[in-house]
């Protein structure tokens, strides 16, 4: 079994699919919490990681874009914003 459109469950093509590091690798790397650092490893050479990682929701399982799952959902529940003197702003996501 390989990794193709249909692994993510978006069931249409996407063009940096094609070029994705993982797309001809045993799909259990991404999704075996014993292989994370070979997902890690495998993700750190791929050419497409931050297509894959902005397209990952936080309820999708497994290693993407070199984030595991919980390593994404705390990203996303982290403040955005910057800090311009000693004021901190937020902004919206
Ligand atoms: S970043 Fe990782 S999971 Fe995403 S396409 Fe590349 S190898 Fe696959």
């Amino acid at each position: 079994m390989t990794l193709d459109s249909d692994t993510f469950g978006l069931g249409q093509e996407r063009e940096w699919r094609e070029r994705a590091a993982c797309r001809e690798e045993d799909p259990d790397i991404l999704f075996n919490p014993d292989r994370v650092d070979e997902a890690k490893a495998l993700c750190a050479g791929c050419e497409v990681r931050a297509e894959c990682l902005h397209e990952a929701g936080p309820g999708d399982e497994g290693v993407r874009g070199g984030m595991t799952q919980e390593e994404r959902l705390a990203d996303a529940a982290r403040p955005r914003g910057c800090v311009l003197g000693s004021e901190a702003i937020k902004f919206a996501d």
